[in-house]
């Protein structure tokens, strides 16, 4: 089972950066080892949450916790874009996984899962990155039925890190205690 939580760090002014910070880490220290964390990055917005960066490095590498992938460059829509322009906001991203990161990305996850477009397609190609939509993806919601019935779903989890996430809290609870019924009996949060 896979979380992929997009948009990181955007900011829309919403949240102070202290809040911002504590969002994303709070979303990350529900996540039990038996769900792989996948937060997508905006590489140019990351840069205002050096805090972040670290704390990605840190959960990425050293405790193999975290697996960063490219949400973009910045939250644009990709698709009107050619092929030298996609591939350049590109390259920077991947230069910059592996400068600040040391890790090489593997996929591209666009903005509002726009992946429509041809020139997108070869440029992520060519530069050896995967694109990911959305379709494959479930809504916190969707997921917690789906988790009712078959608690052990392998599936690909599509949030982000400014929503308030309590569906995610209890996708993890359920997964942890290996079961919708028994994660409620262990409740002590009233999630359940
Ligand atoms: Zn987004």
């Amino acid at each position: 089972m896979i979380v992929r939580i997009d948009d990181v760090m955007c900011n829309s002014g919403a949240f102070t950066q202290e809040r911002a910070e504590n969002r994303f880490k709070t979303i990350h220290s529900w996540i039990p080892y038996e769900i792989v964390h996948m937060p997508t990055i905006l590489v140019k917005d990351i840069q205002e949450y050096p805090n972040i960066i670290e704390f990605i490095k840190e959960e990425s590498h050293q405790k193999l916790r975290m697996f960063p992938e490219i949400h973009g460059y910045e939250h644009i829509d990709y698709s009107v874009l050619s092929e030298t322009e996609i591939s350049e906001h590109l390259k920077l991203c991947i230069d910059w996984f592996k400068d600040v990161l040391k890790l090489t990305p593997a996929i591209w996850a666009p903005p509002w899962g726009n992946v429509g477009s041809l020139a997108m397609q070869d440029a992520s190609r060519k530069l050896g990155l995967r694109i990911q939509g959305v379709e494959k993806t479930v809504p916190p919601k969707v997921a917690l039925e789906i988790l009712k019935i078959h608690p052990t779903a392998n599936l690909t989890v599509l949030a982000h890190w400014w929503e308030k996430g309590h569906a995610i809290k209890r996708i993890c609870k359920i997964v942890e205690a290996g079961s919708y019924d028994k994660a409620s009996e262990l409740d002590k949060e009233n999630l359940f």
